[in-house]
């Protein structure tokens, strides 16, 4: 481990304790993990590492919580999250810096992830007022028909290292509107940002039992015991399509409901009568967001081969005139990437897609020195089945593939077993309607290199998952429906 070069600002104060019914605690064993600075491979923070016990003991807590927060009127739930959300907006440089520090990504980012992450919080404490059933008749007459939404119970959130905000508040937001009690375990990477949320949750007031945080190692061991647990209602995955796969599995044996948000393989597909001063724009965003490390950063460019040339010749000017470096630091666009394991994917996926024909325009091979840090790389003449057309990159690589109809990008889009997001740029009204349709995609983005948004439905389809976080949706997924019948 080297020796921590970059300032710490922003984790002063920061709690490493486990959250359980209230209160901050230690692991049974007093063991610990250490959170590392990507930028440098420091140690930046060692937090509590919990067991099954310290978890058990959170949904013990959460079961106990649960009848009392249900009870809870819906405007206080909602103002305790509306007051959260002013507590995040007023401490917002210190979230973006420890988001900084723990993910890598450069703090202006970071601070677009707390606006965008908090958001979630604002708009569920709007909609914790709005949940509602119906009245109806009977379509043959005599009786009538009543729907309630009540709770589903007690939640299991797993997140990922990539929005260590955003990521848990897209749950967190819902569940507590609905009147939902939470048990959280963080990645382990970048556990410390979700402690420091508990810590504003807890200073709001509120009550105890009702959010848990419990961050370990052991996450395998400790999704288990609580998944096998009947008292536990509902799991809220987001992460690997490999993980959640497991997880779907493990939810059989007491039928917890379950929303999986997955991995993705975003197409980005530019059409001849696409505006490329847009294209290149929102590629750079759809691509250059979180170094590429986002379920639905553009992983495959299919570009009309009128277009291909120009296109890709101005992504790579643009990519190249992008800063690498310390995401603290002054001027920096592009951080490192989450470990050494990343760099070595995104590397191998490179020279696999060299062998099989591309030509590298920038970038290409990882930096030198310290820290996990893979340059802005443009690929062109990537055969349509390359390797990397088929994986999900997670870092700061766009391959280029051309095409020559619509017909063939719309069924190349498709091609892949993921179904997260895809982008379309084209000037033609009928045609962007027609592939918006014709996508197998949850979302589109059409002729933008951004979807994220707390009051629409993000989520997917196939093997990017089930469930919908944000928007009226939302909330849904923490509402179970009871129907009474009555005669009149
Ligand atoms: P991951 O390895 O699946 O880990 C995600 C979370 O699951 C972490 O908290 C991890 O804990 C935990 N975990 C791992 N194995 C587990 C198991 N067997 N049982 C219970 N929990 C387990 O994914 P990642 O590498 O952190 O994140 C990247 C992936 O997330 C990508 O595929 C990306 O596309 C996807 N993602 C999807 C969305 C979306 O909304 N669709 C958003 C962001 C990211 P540890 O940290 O302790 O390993």
């Amino acid at each position: 481990m080297t020796q921590a070069s970059g300032t710490r600002d922003g984790l002063e104060g920061v709690e490493t304790r486990l959250f359980i019914g209230g209160t901050w605690r230690d692991a049974d064993d007093a063991g610990t993990i250490d959170v590392l600075d990507p930028a440098d491979g420091s140690v930046l923070a060692s937090v509590a590492d919990g067991g099954t016990a310290e978890a058990m003991a959170a949904l013990d807590a959460a079961a106990d919580a649960q009848a009392a927060w249900a009870a809870t009127p819906p405007r206080e739930r909602g103002e305790l999250l509306r007051a959260a959300y002013e507590l995040v907006a007023q401490r917002a440089d210190q979230f973006a810096r420890v988001i900084s520090l723990e993910m890598g990504k450069p703090l202006a980012e970071a601070k677009g992830e707390v606006t965008y992450g908090n958001e979630f919080l604002r708009w569920f404490s709007e909609e914790a007022v709005r949940v509602r059933g119906r009245w109806m008749e009977n379509p043959v007459g005599g009786s009538r028909m009543l729907t309630m939404k009540k709770p589903v119970g007690p939640c299991l959130f797993i997140t990922p290292w990539n929005f260590p905000l955003a990521m848990g508040t897209r749950k967190i937001g819902p569940a507590l509107a609905a009147g939902c009690t939470v048990v959280i375990k963080p990645a382990s990477q970048t556990p410390l940002t979700m402690l420091l949320l508990a810590q504003v949750l807890e200073e709001v007031g509120v009550p105890a039992g009702v959010v848990n945080v419990v961050t370990t190692s052991s996450s395998r061991e400790v999704g288990a015991a609580l998944m096998a647990d009947p008292r536990l209602r509902k799991v809220s995955f987001t992460g690997s399509t490999e993980v959640g796969r497991g997880l779907i599995g493990q939810s059989a044996e007491h039928l917890q409901r379950i929303s999986m948000e997955l991995g993705g393989n975003a197409p980005f597909l530019v059409f001849e009568d696409a505006d490329l001063d847009a294209a290149v724009e929102g590629a750079m965003v759809a691509k250059m967001r979180n170094m590429g490390e986002a379920c639905t950063a553009a992983n495959r460019f299919l570009v009309h081969e009128s277009v291909a040339e120009e296109f890709g010749r101005r992504l790579a000017e643009r990519m190249s005139g992008l800063t690498v470096g310390r995401g603290q630091d002054d001027g920096v666009d592009v951080g490192p990437l989450i470990n050494a394991e990343a760099v070595e994917s995104v590397g191998a996926l490179v020279s696999e897609a060299v062998e099989e024909g591309a030509r590298v325009l920038v970038g290409g091979k990882p930096a030198e020195g310290p820290g996990w840090f893979f340059p802005p790389t443009v690929l062109v003449d990537v055969p349509a089945e390359a390797t990397i057309n088929r994986h999900e990159i997670f870092g700061p690589v766009a391959p280029i593939t051309t095409f020559s109809t619509e017909e063939e990008a719309v069924a190349a889009a498709n091609s892949s077993e993921y179904g997260l997001v895809a982008y379309a740029y084209t000037r033609d009204l009928t045609r962007s309607l027609r592939v918006s349709e014709a996508l197998a995609f949850g979302m589109v983005g059409l002729n933008t290199g951004i979807v994220s948004n707390a009051a629409a439905p993000f989520g997917g389809v196939k093997a990017s998952g089930f469930g919908r976080e944000g928007g009226f949706e939302g909330i849904e997924e923490y509402l179970d429906t009871t129907y009474v019948a009555i005669p009149l």
